[in-house]
């Protein structure tokens, strides 16, 4: 390796810390190298039976003078056997690690076999189905294994599974054994990988292969929509083959791993997972409804761009420690937004980016919880706290401001020379901008700086002279919607933005600005511009506009909309106007008529509603209908022919109840992690347990859910404690939601630095609607 190599001066580690800390990631990585883990696994059928493996795994150690530490974080049950080079140790498991003395260790290779019960968290274990998800420190809680990811590894896995089940993996398949009920499956060994890369998709699945450089390109799924797969199939495709063109054509680096295949998984925690030859997707992102919007299109290209773009952005060059995790976030999706343009003539791309990564980056930018994209991290253990729209909305504003200070071409030539420089190993931020910082005149170090290290909106000094990249609330005045007409599409989304900050900073009264949107629904062809500007409205309805003004505007606002409705040619702007309505309608006469619509006795011109859309439909029905509440969702749940559909459904049913007595059951039952073990449907069911219809009663579930939201960030995923708190917090606009918030926060002055800013983001809004309201 070439490039920043570690400082030789370390200190020894102290005593085991849970998790893995940055001494003790520093430490390993100055000692083992060349690090090829063989495991097997045996998945029983049932899902509640526990996974026998075992791992035998061969590195070189420089030196013998300490111990070595296995990460592992498990029952003191879970360890079986451990073999270092031959000789039987005690299978003690001691404060999350497994301890190699120096005494049964070798300077050269060694050799260790374990025996283990894998832990399920990590591996998502459905019914009929499982998945890894190890991203960012969770393998440990699987395996044994040294869970950092500077330590790379060739990994060869071997999964003995029921007969019936499909599966995909890091490396191809090499061969498949079918023993009576079982069947084993061999893969090859990996490239050299992090750890959080290692991953397999297993399950009763339908596998479509299609023919790839030759060989196949495999896609794993579990839909019952023959129709739907119909229809989708050949894009998803061949979205994937464009993706890695382009990329090999931007980047000049070949497709650096061996095969691309890829899972849709319902309910899946993210939109996708970028593990090397076996992405994971959500499946509702890939298989779209009949009529899908311009939008929906679009981020379907974008995020099939953004995880083959990690192929070579986080996969073959990979951030030394999870600090600089946003790098490769951010190249992904700014390669992705790159990428995606000419698959998309018809679309507006510099409106597109600035309508999705703006508002997200600026709700995180304009309240008191702001966070800098690079942070420090002393412990693995809370690397998912890395993660929010800092990394994913305004990194790549950064990363557009970058290039334009740099210039397109040098700009790419860096990119190039730092991947060719770190392939298949590590590298940090300060590398890449030594390398960029070469390739210009200007000061990329205090540049760096005030977007990179510091959090809030950079100086106007430090923005790129191109105006239209400016990053930052600009002054807006309500007149200028005068000459919305006259405006080109960019000026508008700027305008749409510029305004409402102003209506939040208290500048604009949401009356009046709602009174400039309304006549727009019917009028703006512009299906991104639509969209922003019906989410506007909704958040005036919904949260900023006071209860008078809010009942003042709610007849003219349904009318708007089912006038745009029944007019509308287009059927995507027909979606986003149907996706409205059925959000914000509350009048007897509109709500009648939507639930003819979900009964299938009445239908409207240009919209067909798949299955998910009279889900949707018929949970938003039960909320403002609370009489026929439990009518509604018992006769939805009969009709639902997706098994996963009707799982999802049945779990967040008690959300949906007209009985309060059943939501706070509901709601005391989340309490368990089990519980809370998808992700989705919790944030979904909590979401309707504080719908702006119910929000009175909703604010005894506030002060519970930040109690439990420690235990939260360790049990769940990396989203989870903002989406939690976000599903939580919306809505709400009391001053004793926020009183409640504040004081929780006071009464703990030594509360995690992370999540309190968490809870300071998610605070924001309902602060700002406060002050308005009053
Ligand atoms: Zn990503």
């Amino acid at each position: 390796m070439t490039g920043c190599s570690r400082n030789a001066v370390v200190p020894p580690p102290g005593p085991l810390q849970p998790g893995v800390s940055l001494a003790l990631a520093e430490a390993r990585a100055q000692r083992v190298t060349d690090i090829h883990y063989r495991v097997h696994l045996n998945v029983p059928e049932a899902a509640a039976e526990p996974i026998a493996g075992r791992s035998d795994i061969r590195f070189h150690l420089a030196d013998v003078k300490q111990s070595l530490a296995l990460d592992f974080r498990a029952e003191s049950t879970a360890l079986h056997s451990v073999e270092v080079n031959g000789a039987t140790l005690p299978a003690v498991i001691d404060t999350e690690h497994v301890v190699l003395p120096a005494s049964a260790l070798q300077s050269g290779e060694n050799r260790v076999v374990l025996e283990f019960t894998a832990g399920d968290s990590a591996l998502n274990r459905n019914p009929d189905y499982l998945y890894t998800l190890f991203v960012p420190d969770r393998a440990r809680t699987a395996l044994p294994l040294f869970d950092q990811p500077d330590l790379k590894a060739r990994w060869t896995l071997s999964l003995d599974l029921p007969v019936s089940w499909e599966a995909v993996a890091n490396g191809p398949r090499l061969t498949v054994v079918d023993a009576g009920e079982r069947r084993l499956h061999h893969f090859a060994a990996s490239e050299p990988i992090s750890s959080y890369l290692f991953g397999f998709v297993a399950g009763r699945f339908q596998a479509v292969t299609r023919e790839w450089r030759g060989q196949g390109m495999t896609l794993l799924h579990r839909e019952t929509d023959s129709d739907k797969l119909a229809r989708n199939l050949d894009d998803i495709f061949r979205q994937h083959r464009e993706a890695v063109a382009w990329l090999e054509d931007y980047t000049g680096v070949p497709f650096p791993f061996e095969k691309l295949d890829f899972a849709l998984v319902p309910a899946f925690q993210y939109g996708g997972m970028e593990h090397v030859g076996a992405i994971q997707y959500r499946a509702e992102l890939l298989l779209l409804d009949e009529n899908p919007t311009d939008d929906d299109r679009l981020r379907r290209a974008s995020l099939i761009a953004h995880e083959v773009a990690h192929m070579w952005f986080g996969n073959l060059v990979t951030m030394r420690w999870f600090n600089d995790v946003w790098t490769k976030e951010v190249f992904a999706n700014f390669m992705a937004a790159k990428m995606v343009n000419p698959v998309f003539p018809e679309i507006d791309h510099e409106l597109n980016f600035l309508l999705r990564h703006y508002p997200p980056a600026y709700a995180v930018d304009r309240s008191a919880g702001a966070n800098p994209i690079r942070q420090q991290l002393d412990n693995l253990n809370e690397a998912g706290q890395m993660y929010g729209p800092i990394i994913y909305n305004k990194a790549p504003i950064m990363m557009r401001q970058l290039e334009s200070l740099l210039g397109a071409e040098a700009f790419r030539a860096g990119l190039a020379d730092y991947l060719q420089r770190f392939a298949y190993d590590n590298a940090t931020w300060p590398a890449l901008v030594t390398i960029l910082d070469q390739r210009t005149d200007l000061d990329l170090v205090a540049w760096s700086d005030s977007w990179v290290h510091r959090a809030g909106f950079p100086d106007a000094a430090q923005q790129a002279e191109d105006a239209a990249l400016f990053y930052g609330p600009q002054v807006a005045e309500l007149a200028q919607m005068r000459q919305w007409a006259q405006l080109p599409p960019v000026a508008r989304g700027r305008l749409l933005l510029n305004l409402f900050e102003a209506v939040l900073a208290g500048g604009v009264s949401p009356q009046a600005y709602a009174a400039e949107l309304l006549p727009l629904v019917a009028t703006e062809q512009n299906q991104l511009l639509l969209q922003t500007l019906l989410e506007q409205l909704g958040w005036m309805q919904q949260t900023l506009l006071s209860d008078t003004a809010g009942a003042r505007l709610q007849p003219e606002l349904e009318a708007v909309l089912w006038q745009a409705m029944d007019t509308s040619a287009d059927a995507g702007r027909t979606r986003l106007v149907f996706e409205s309505l059925t959000r914000l309608a509350r009048q007897p006469a509109s709500l009648q008529r939507l639930y003819a619509v979900w009964r299938g006795e009445s239908s409207l011109a240009g919209l067909t509603l798949a299955e998910r859309d009279r889900i949707r439909l018929a949970e938003r029905l039960a909320v403002a209908l609370p009489e026929q509440a439990h009518a509604i969702i018992a006769q939805q749940l009969a009709q639902i022919e997706n098994p996963d559909s009707r799982r999802r459904l049945a779990f967040i049913a008690p959300a949906l109840s007209a009985d309060v007595a059943v939501r706070d059951a509901f709601f005391a039952s989340l309490a368990d992690p089990a519980q809370r073990a998808t992700e989705n449907w919790v944030v979904d069911a909590v979401g309707y347990l504080h719908h702006p219809l119910r929000i009175a009663h909703a604010e005894r579930y506030i002060e519970p859910s930040l109690e439990w939201l420690q235990e939260i960030q360790v049990t769940g995923d990396i989203f989870f404690p903002s989406a939690w708190l976000q599903a939580t917090l919306q809505y709400h606009h009391s001053p004793r939601a926020v009183g409640t918030v504040q004081r929780f926060l006071q009464e703990r002055p030594g509360y995690n630095a992370q999540l309190r800013m968490k809870i300071l983001q998610a605070l924001d809004m309902p602060q700002r609607a406060m002050r308005l309201r009053q």
